[in-house]
């Protein structure tokens, strides 16, 4: 009997918060599967990211790993050795860096890897379109794909808002939120192409950290400064919270 392999399509929406994510009117995501508030393992993106590629899941889910493969194993590697194209897509800079201190492990273990191709405010739409390109050429296929609208310069569809520092909080709250209502949008081509597709799949939507939103702590990186060299954070649950969804595509 052949065994289907489902394509695995990872949504990470870069730094946003559980409260922002559950607050957005945002359909396409919210009908995959039921929302759950979970905790990041890190509170900035690199850590969280390898966190994430290394099968490592949320806190606060019971899951024990986040794919049927090895803990602990690359999954790039893993799923390639398993007939698996697979495909990152980001314009997060943190991620073209990491590749470049980490020996080229991004370039090396992924089939498609883009990182510095994405130009603009939001790079969402074009993100949506290489991933539809990438279906359609691999399967089963891999995705994981780092959105960045929910992340400071955040981008709602209409203006950029660079958060930092001295703003309400709650102006600031409301664009993440508005952020969410894009990226869904834009989203819509992609679970289209899922909804088409032959092939079963699991998608998962997620964050990488949240966020601290002021007054007076900003940001979620332990390494950012003030002019006065204090750290922009200090702990707080808000750094960790953030929303989990897995299911598929109606
Ligand atoms: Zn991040």
């Amino acid at each position: 009997m052949k065994v289907t392999k489902p394509d695995y399509i990872f949504i990470c929406l870069d730094s946003c918060r559980y409260d922002t994510f559950e607050a957005a009117d945002a359909p396409n995501m919210k009908s995959l599967g039921e929302l759950r508030r979970a905790h990041s393992f890190a509170c900035f993106t690199p850590s969280s990211i390898l966190g994430y590629l290394m099968n490592f899941n949320p806190i606060g889910l019971d899951m024990g790993r986040l794919y049927p493969y090895r803990k602990w194993g690359w999954l790039p590697t893993e799923l390639r050795n398993d007939g698996y194209g697979t495909a990152f897509l980001t314009p997060n800079a943190a991620v073209a860096a990491m590749d470049l201190s980490l020996d080229g492990i991004f370039r090396k273990s992924f089939t498609v890897h883009e990182f510095l191709k994405y130009e603009g405010p939001s790079a969402v739409e074009a993100i949506v379109e290489d991933a539809v390109g990438f279906l359609g050429q691999h399967t089963p296929a891999f995705l994981f794909l780092l959105l960045m609208e929910t992340h400071a310069p955040m981008y709602d569809g209409e203006k950029v808002k660079v958060p930092y520092p001295v703003q309400r909080p709650s102006s600031v709250y409301d664009f993440q939120r508005r952020a969410v209502t894009f990226i869904d949008g834009a989203l819509e081509p992609l679970f289209e192409a899922l909804r088409d597709r032959e092939n079963p799949h699991d998608v998962i939507v997620t964050s990488d950290h949240g966020d601290l939103l002021g007054p007076v702590k900003w940001g979620h990186n332990p390494s950012d400064l003030t002019l006065l060299k204090r750290s922009m954070i200090h702990y707080s649950e808000e750094l960790f919270e953030i929303p989990f969804i897995r299911g598929s595509v109606a």
